[in-house]
C-alpha cells in the first residue's frame, strides 16, 4: 500500500524569511512584507488556490506571470489613475515576482466592474432579477454580455469568510458618498479600457476586482494586483457563446479537474487532492499564454 499524505489547507500560508523585511501578511496566494523606510513589499507566490483551498503542489512561474501582467496593466492604465508600485527591484529570494508598493489607508471595498454574467452576479441575478441591487433585463444568460458594464462592490470578508456583494448605498455608509462616486468612477473607467485594451487582442474580460487605497494627501491610488488571471475572469472572445459556462484563462482547469475528475467530495469539507503534474502543466500553459496573447511578449 502506497502512503498517502494529505495536504492541509494552507491557511496562515507559508512565507519565507525575507533579509530586510518584516512579515506581515500571507493571504492564500500573496504574502505582504514591511520594508524599511515604511513601503511594503507585496509577494505573489506560485500558489494556486480554488474553492478556498490552498492547492498543491504549486504552479511553476503563477507569480512571476501575475505580477508582469498586473505591471504591464499597471502602465497601461497610468492615465486614468496613479498606481502604487515604487520599484521592481526586490530582494533576490522573490526576484520578479514582487513588487514594492507604497503603503496606503486601504478602502475595504472590493471594487468589482462586470460587463458580462458570470460568478456571485450570476447567481445575484438568478436570485433577485437584479446585481447588487442593479435592476437587469429579463431573459439574460450565463455570460451574457450586459446593457453597460456595472459597479458591483463586495465588503472585503475577514479571513476565512467569503466576500459579500453589496449595493452602493453600503459602500457610501462606509467610506462616505464623495469617495463612495470616485471609487465607482474610477473602477468603471479601469474596466472599460481594459476591456476595450483585452478585445484587441480577442480576450473578453468578463468581471475584474480593483482594490484602492488613499495616500496621506488623499490621493485615490489603485493598489494590490490589477487584471489577473486571480482577479478578473478572462474569456477568450472566439468562443464566447452565452448559455453556458465559459472557457477561460483562469484556474478554470483546476476547478473543473477536482470537481469532476479527482474523485474529491467537495462537500465532504475536507482538502482536495494533489494535482497531477499534467493538471499543474496545463495550468501553467494557460496563464502563459493569457500573458502573451495580451501583452504581445513573450514569457520566457
Ligand atoms: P486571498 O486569496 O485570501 O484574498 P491574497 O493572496 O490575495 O489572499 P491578500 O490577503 O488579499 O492576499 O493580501 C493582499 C493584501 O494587501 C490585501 O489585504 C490588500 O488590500 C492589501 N494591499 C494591497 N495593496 C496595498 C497597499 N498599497 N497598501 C496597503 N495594503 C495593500
Ligand atoms: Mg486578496
Amino acid at each position: 500500500m502506497v502512503a498517502m499524505t494529505v495536504p492541509e489547507p494552507v491557511a496562515a500560508a507559508t512565507a519565507g524569511d525575507i533579509p530586510g523585511a518584516r512579515h506581515l501578511h500571507s493571504g492564500k496566494v500573496r504574502d505582504l512584507y514591511e520594508l524599511a523606510g515604511g513601503s511594503l513589499l507585496m509577494v505573489a507566490s506560485d500558489r494556486v488556490s480554488a474553492y478556498d483551498f490552498v492547492l498543491t503542489p504549486e504552479i511553476p512561474d503563477k507569480g512571476t506571470i501575475l505580477t508582469r501582467m498586473s505591471l504591464w496593466w499597471f502602465d497601461q492604465l497610468r492615465d486614468l489613475v496613479p498606481h502604487h508600485v515604487l520599484s521592481t527591484d526586490v530582494p533576490a529570494e522573490v526576484a520578479g515576482r514582487a513588487v514594492v508598493c507604497e503603503r496606503l489607508e486601504m478602502f475595504p471595498v472590493e471594487c468589482v466592474a462586470r460587463g458580462y454574467l458570470a460568478g456571485s452576479g450570476l447567481l445575484d441575478y438568478q436570485a433577485t432579477g437584479a446585481v447588487c441591487g442593479i435592476e437587469l433585463p429579463a431573459g439574460l444568460l450565463e455570460g451574457s454580455r450586459l446593457p453597460e458594464p456595472l459597479f458591483t462592490p463586495a465588503t472585503k470578508a475577514d479571513l476565512g469568510e467569503h466576500d459579500e456583494n453589496v449595493d452602493y448605498a453600503a459602500v457610501a455608509e462606509t467610506v462616505g458618498g464623495d469617495v463612495a462616486a470616485e471609487l465607482r468612477t474610477l473602477t468603471l473607467a479601469v474596466y472599460a479600457k481594459a476591456e476595450e485594451i483585452a478585445r484587441e487582442r480577442d480576450i473578453i474580460v468578463a468581471d475584474t476586482k480593483l482594490e484602492f487605497g488613499r495616500r496621506g494627501d488623499s490621493t485615490i491610488v489603485l493598489a494590490d494586483e490589477v487584471l489577473t488571471p486571480d482577479s478578473s475572469r478572462f474569456w477568450p472572445a472566439g468562443s464566447w457563446r452565452p448559455g453556458r459556462a465559459q472557457p477561460s484563462y483562469d484556474k478554470q482547469y483546476v476547478r473543473d479537474w477536482l470537481t469532476q475528475e479527482s474523485g474529491w467530495d467537495k462537500a465532504s469539507g475536507g482538502p482536495p487532492p494533489p494535482l497531477p503534474a499534467a493538471v499543474v502543466a496545463k495550468t501553467r500553459s494557460t496563464y502563459v499564454e493569457a500573458f502573451e496573447r495580451l501583452t504581445g511578449e513573450a514569457f520566457e
